[in-house]
């Protein structure tokens, strides 16, 4: 779909509509440079200024099936995008790979000169991590396919895919897995850091269900990692991120779906958010794994605050509505938008909201307990501002059940993930949209412990978030990662 469309729908997206997040569609290309000639600038690893010889990169792009795109290539701007508009960064070059040994050519061009290594899978990093200035980045964006075996419920799933494409894959066998909220985020960042999605209480997230993956290591090396081969490695990519190299395919479980759910959205005014978030906070502890829902504070586009629950019961309608009756009966809703439809409807109902080239921040943090404080201070804290909103991750279930260690993922005993985050397209709004997130979520960090690193980098806590897992994560790195080489990620030092 072209952009100016792809907008106009969002536009009539009901919810979406009323939400600031998409206004930055129409964002200009910057001017095209130009290279010298025998050599061009890159960056190494530790920052220095490094050149990188034509005739490498030539033989380079000849050892590959896909392009390698440098500056003033037709499809070099279009390739060194990413989702945030935030992260306007020039890779010295771009290998757009088409297979595994495009992949292992990259990074061993890559290790051979310490050059900077940035791996684009859907591009979705909000803090950018997926494009460098200078360095090569990976770009896996092509590499989208999604094969289903149905016998065996397995998908087996490209390492640029995005969440979309394994959806559109799966549903049509009655067949789905956990995927994230937004069907245009990559499967690759999203699986590999985590994965909350709608599903997560009754399928755990996306780690909880990866069975197997083939993977690049900084060796070069491609490899099939699973509970059986390499199996510190496999353990590490289930929550570690990008930091053990670069995974070309992933193999999920599927489950049985019957893709007509009970879903939809409830919207109360914000002058009702004490009564909603009072009643969430104490009937939340006893939902069912089927009932994924949990509450947004945001700002519609006619400036009215209010407060949405979405709602997907993964289980039997009647048993769903019996459930929710008491939700529904709270207020008085603006609107309420539950009703039986395609699953597909709640999984890009968000899509356009969170259009391409926004420009966006978010912070986030792990709720263990809602609490009568909890509620009192997201209602004292919100802002009524069409750039910014609150969100929640409703976790627990199937997440809550799978022991600290088993996976890399740390926060298993969170309820929820909550965040401030937003978007806005004019970029001399950044410091005042930033600064009002910040002061919104610094409110509520109180109430937090850890935070989902897919979403925000801390470095200078990498080690604290991962918490009992980080030792293991380190000593993987050293053995799979010694120089480092996958960085531009919730960066794991090598010991
Ligand atoms: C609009 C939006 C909605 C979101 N919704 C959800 C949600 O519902 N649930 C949730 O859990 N998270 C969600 N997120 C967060 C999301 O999981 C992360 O942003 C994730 O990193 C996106 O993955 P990506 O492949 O698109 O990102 P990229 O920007 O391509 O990469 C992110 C990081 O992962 C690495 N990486 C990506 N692919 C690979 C690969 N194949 N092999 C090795 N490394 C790789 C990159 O190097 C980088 O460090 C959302 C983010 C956005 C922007």
């Amino acid at each position: 779909m072209d952009r100016r469309r792809f907008c106009r729908t969002a536009l009539a997206a009901g919810i979406a509509a009323s939400l600031p997040l998409l206004k930055a569609c129409g964002r200009s290309e910057p001017p095209v440079a130009t290279t010298a000639n025998t050599s061009i600038r890159g960056i190494s690893l530790d920052g220095a200024e490094i050149e990188l010889e034509r005739a490498a990169i030539r033989e380079l792009g000849d050892s590959m099936t896909g392009p390698v795109l440098l500056s003033g290539h037709p499809d070099y701007n279009g390739a060194r995008k990413i989702w945030n508009g935030m992260h306007d960064k020039r890779p010295a070059l771009i290998a757009r790979c088409m297979n595994n040994q495009d992949v292992s050519n990259a990074i061993t061009f890559a290790r051979e000169r310490e050059l900077l290594v940035a791996v684009r899978g859907g591009g979705h990093s909000w803090p950018g991590k997926s494009v460098c200035d200078d360095g090569l980045m990976i770009d896996l964006s092509q590499l989208t396919s999604v094969t289903v075996d149905v016998d065996e419920k397995r998908a087996h799933v490209d390492g640029g895919a995005l969440l979309g494409h394994l959806d559109q894959a799966s549903l049509p066998y009655g067949l789905v897995t956990t995927a994230g909220v937004v069907s245009h985020t990559g499967v690759g960042g999203f699986t590999l850091g985590g994965g909350y999605g709608r599903l997560n209480r009754k399928f755990g997230l996306a780690v909880d269900n990866l069975r197997a993956a083939t993977m690049v290591t900084a060796d070069g090396r491609v490899r099939n990692v699973s509970a059986e081969e390499d199996a510190d490695l496999f353990w590490a990519i289930r929550g570690g991120g990008g930091n053990f190299g670069v995974v070309t395919e992933f193999d999920f479980q599927l489950y049985p779906f019957d893709r007509n759910v009970l879903s939809g959205s409830i919207i109360w005014p914000i002058a009702q958010a004490r009564d909603v978030l009072e009643f969430y906070a104490e009937w939340s502890a006893g939902l069912s794994d089927e009932m994924y829902t949990g509450p947004a504070m945001a700002t519609g586009g006619d400036g009215a605050g209010m407060v949405i629950m979405e709602v997907v019961y993964a289980g039997d309608p009647a048993a769903g509505e019996k459930e929710l009756a008491p939700l529904r009966a709270l207020g008085a809703p603006i609107d309420d938008g539950v009703k039986m439809q395609d699953y597909t409807v709640m999984q890009t109902q968000e899509d356009a909201a969170f259009g391409h080239g926004i420009r966006s921040y978010a912070k986030n943090g792990m709720v263990r307990e809602w609490t009568q404080e909890l509620v009192d201070t997201m209602i004292e804290a919100f802002v009524q501002d069409p750039r910014m909103a609150m969100f929640t991750h409703t976790a627990g279930g199937a997440v809550n059940r799978v022991d600290d260690v088993d996976t890399a993922f740390p926060h298993r005993n969170a309820e929820t993930m909550l965040s401030v985050g937003g978007g806005w397209s004019d970029p001399t709004m950044d410091a005042e949209a930033m600064a009002i997130g910040r002061e919104w979520f610094s409110k509520l960090a109180p109430f937090t412990g850890g935070y989902y690193d897919n979403i925000q980098s801390n470095p200078e806590s990498v080690a604290s978030n991962y918490g009992p897992a980080h030792e293991r994560l380190v000593r993987i790195k050293s053995e799979y990662d010694a120089g480092n080489l996958f960085r531009l990620n919730s960066n794991i030092k090598p010991a």
